[in-house]
């Protein structure tokens, strides 16, 4: 943190032209900055920091997370409006006087439509691929502009730091303009959140491996949508490949040890349709799917599922 801030301030000195293209090379070398602090840091106190995981909301009505260290403070999408996102934080007694960053995964509503009224809480920077922001700025009221407080823009397959947490950007296929989802590290422990993709293409399935705590996507029940109320034209863009993960998609993956190494404590599952999906059918279906592992393989964590209506208790790494 120490490190970035100077640098963040003599960036704002810059005339924009010259900014803008230090701005991937600062965005870079915060790695190496932030490894070798995040390495002082550990070393000087001699105490795991840990991360702390709490997701506010999951589903296709609102998303947002809240990832912590001892040190830094990052939101993952911001689907709620200001006075919801604060009675959830209030629900998970935290309350948030300071952000270090607000990341984005695409532009869908879900996703960013309390975004202005995050940003104007809490002034933090905003990470962000640079067609999501344009789809943003196309999108969200031009309150979004006058609340901007620096954006760092992000590209799938990029790592970087944003205090003592590091984040791996990687893509994911859905229909939005440049969807990703995140691996993040600290102090040795890893979390990965992938929602919104359409299926599990190879390169995906290598970002998941190694986590401590996985947060997939498990979005519809196969059966249900089929019947359910959507119309002919919606249900087509949920079961293609750039829609969303349906249970069975989830049990396929998490039943084959070359896909899922089991290696988490928490497994959550995430974004369930509200229409075409229930806690209890979603989680059966991956206890079964899991039940099918080798012994050698057994997942041995935790499984949970997140809700729309109310967050799930912080999950601490
Ligand atoms: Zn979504
Ligand atoms: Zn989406």
């Amino acid at each position: 943190m120490w490190l970035s801030e100077p640098i963040c301030s003599f960036r704002n000195c810059l005339p924009t032209k010259i900014s803008r293209q230090l701005r991937r090379y600062f965005v870079d070398a915060k790695v190496a900055l932030c490894d070798d602090f995040r390495n002082l840091f550990a070393l000087h106190w001699g105490k795991a920091i840990g991360l702390r995981v709490s997701i506010l909301a999951s589903g296709s009505s609102g998303n947002i997370t809240l990832l912590e260290t001892e040190s830094t403070r990052l939101l993952i999408d911001a689907g709620l409006g200001k006075r919801e996102t604060l009675a959830r934080l209030a629900a998970v007694e935290k309350s948030v006087d300071r952000l270090d960053g607000i990341l984005i995964t695409h532009e869908h509503n879900d996703h960013c439509s309390g975004l202005p009224q995050m940003l104007g809480l809490w002034k933090a920077p905003l990470y962000v691929t640079e067609p999501t922001m344009e789809a943003l700025e196309r999108t969200l009221p031009e309150t979004l502009g006058k609340r901007l407080r620096g954006v760092e823009k992000i590209q799938a397959g990029q790592r970087f730091c944003v205090g003592d947490i590091e984040v791996h950007a990687f893509a994911i296929p859905h229909d939005a303009a440049d969807p990703i989802g995140f691996t993040f590290r600290a102090d040795g422990v890893k979390l990965a959140l992938v929602t919104d993709l359409g299926y599990m293409p190879a390169l995906v399935k290598v970002h998941l491996r190694d986590a401590d705590c996985l947060v997939l996507e498990s979005n519809h029940d196969l059966d249900m949508l089929k019947v359910g109320p959507y119309p002919w034209v919606v249900k087509q863009r949920v079961l293609s490949r750039t829609g969303h993960l349906s249970n069975h998609a989830v049990s396929e993956f998490l039943a084959d040890p070359d896909g899922f190494d089991a290696r988490a404590r928490f497994l959550v599952l995430a974004h369930l349709s509200m229409e075409n999906n229930n806690p209890d059918l979603a989680r059966i279906s991956a206890e079964e799917a899991l039940s099918r592992r080798p012994a050698e393989f057994a997942f041995e964590g935790q499984l949970l599922v997140a809700s729309q209506q109310v967050p799930l208790a912080p999950i601490q790494l």
